[in-house]
């Protein structure tokens, strides 16, 4: 027993090099950067650190799989069946796969286990599906004409992604390229690029073209700046913060790439007293605390009816009296540490934020142990709009409660941010909840759950949260570019 909980705890490190035209490589520059456990504070490995020497050779790799390769001849049903192949490869990896981003993200195991692999399996199924399902149109126009469409891959792809889900972001954004005859160069995050590492092996495992899927690690003002510039790159797909989305939008205004955002939010939940409050206090912990507040969608506004806001708060503050805080390769651990330092320490910032500015902290707002980076989970309550803990994005286990009395007036605070990904609702009058649902400026609108996200849903923001829609066939179609093709007749 003791060996198999050492085999999960250390689980091997196997690829920590650039994976350029199907080839692990040292960076051009023979730089490397340290991944840290944030449980620990350890240093896991060195992983090479790439810049634009590499990028430019993934590029080339990419161009050449996207215009020469197997991968650019091969049937849609072909690529499918690869992709598939590589889901269940992830499958038979899944333990160490959890493992791997337990270590180096920090998140609890049975949430790497119960969640992060399982979804990323379903998520790359799902697109494997739609490979040969990508259709264009007939249609009816004037004249002697016939005019259908053809949805063509977009071609070369840059993808950066954060550190909050490294292993699902890999999927959200290697689902959809794949499936629609794209090649990859992606930059995972600084801070977690193990388990993107292991999946371009397991993609390679799988069968799929060398050169189709490149990985270069390193930072983002240089590897992922380099990837936002190139001219070979049509399309940058984006996952972050909003600041960074900025600098990236005008830094690929001169090849002017196609560009998609996830962005983060400051998403409104919503606990009408007519609600179920077993399922809503539920919902609402989980929606704020889970991944140690880290989701871009974290419902981190909780407006609550002030009929019944003293109950809600005082079972909140129970459930984080009781919440199993540390080891995160514990199986009954529920929160691990802060990603890194720098998270740490902004998430202490704005606790202090939330006392300067008048709210009251009803528990948490302190590290536990003097070890790895972790937060108490943290409650405030007395939260008005214009506070810094109710208008920023923590990112963090810091959830704000603000009191509210009516639909009317809710709605109008809802929407009284420059975010708008996520809000949800809970109640038993239905007319109230739909209502709301439709008024609310949000691009995922949860009635009665909270954080409920499936492959086929389209996930992304209004407002400058974010740009485009990942998952679903909203999420493929900005993976692919319109052609009309007009054919006389006569
Ligand atoms: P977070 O706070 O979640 O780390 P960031 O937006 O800083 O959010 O990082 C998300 C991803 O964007 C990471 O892979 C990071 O390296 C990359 N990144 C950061 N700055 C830039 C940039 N100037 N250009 C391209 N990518 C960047």
């Amino acid at each position: 027993m003791a060996t198999i909980m050492e085999t999960v705890r250390r689980p091997q490190v196997r690829q920590t090099q650039c994976f350029i035209g199907g080839k692990w490589t040292s960076s051009a520059s023979g730089k490397t950067f340290e991944t840290v456990n944030p449980a620990t504070e350890e240093v896991i490995c060195e992983v090479a650190e790439g810049d634009k020497e590499d990028v430019d050779a993934a590029v080339d790799a990419a161009r050449d799989a996207f215009e020469a390769g197997p991968w650019a001849k091969m049937d849609a049903r072909d690529r499918g069946i690869l992709m598939n192949k590589l889901a269940d490869l992830i499958a038979e990896e899944a333990d160490e796969l959890a493992a791997l981003e337990t270590l180096d993200n920090g998140k609890p195991i049975s949430d790497a286990r119960a969640a992060d692999i399982p979804l990323v399996i379903d998520c790359l199924r799902y697109y494997a599906g739609w490979a040969d399902k990508i259709e264009g149109r007939t249609i009816p126009v004037r004249g002697e004409y016939f005019t259908y469409t053809r949805r063509e891959p977009v071609g070369v792809v840059g993808q950066i992604i954060p550190w909050n889900f490294p292993a699902l972001m890999v999927a959200w954004k290697w689902g959809p390229a794949l499936a629609a005859g794209c090649t990859i160069v992606m930059k995972p995050a600084e801070q977690t690029p193990l388990t993107c590492l292991r999946m371009a092996r397991l993609a390679q495992k799988a069968g799929i073209p060398d050169g189709v899927i490149n990985v270069i690690p390193g930072y983002g003002p240089t590897a992922g700046d380099a990837v936002v510039r190139h001219p070979g790159i049509d399309k940058v797909a984006f996952t972050g913060e909003l600041a960074t989305a900025k600098i990236i939008q005008r830094n690929a205004a001169e090849t002017m790439k196609r560009l998609t955002f996830e962005l983060g939010g400051k998403s409104p939940n919503v606990i009408f007293a007519d609600a179920d409050l077993d399922s809503a206090i539920e919902g609402a912990h989980f929606g704020l605390y889970f991944n140690q507040g880290q989701c871009c969608c974290a419902g981190s506004r909780l407006f609550v009816e002030e009929r019944v806001h003293d109950e809600v708060i005082d079972r909140l503050r129970e459930k984080n009296a009781e919440r199993r805080v540390g080891d995160p390769f514990d199986p009954e651990t529920q929160q691990g540490p802060q990603v890194d330092e720098a998270q740490f320490d902004k998430v202490l910032q704005y606790c202090e934020y939330g006392k300067q500015d008048g709210a009251k902290m009803i528990s948490g707002g302190k590290r536990v142990g003097n070890r790895g980076f972790f937060v108490e989970p943290t409650l405030f309550t007395g939260v008005t709009d214009t506070m810094r803990i109710a208008r920023e994005e923590i990112f963090g286990p810091v959830l704000s409660v603000l009191k509210f009395k009516n639909v009317d007036e809710i709605i109008r605070r809802s929407n009284d941010t420059n975010f708008g990904l996520a809000a949800a609702v809970w109640t038993r009058d239905i007319a109230k909840a739909h209502r709301y649902a439709a008024a609310v400026r949000a691009g995922t609108v949860w009635i009665n759950c909270y954080d409920v996200f499936d492959a086929g849903a389209p996930f992304g923001g209004f407002k400058q949260s974010g740009l485009g829609r990942e998952l679903g066939e909203a999420g493929l179609a900005n993976y692919t570019e319109l052609k009309t093709v007009t054919v006389s007749m006569s």
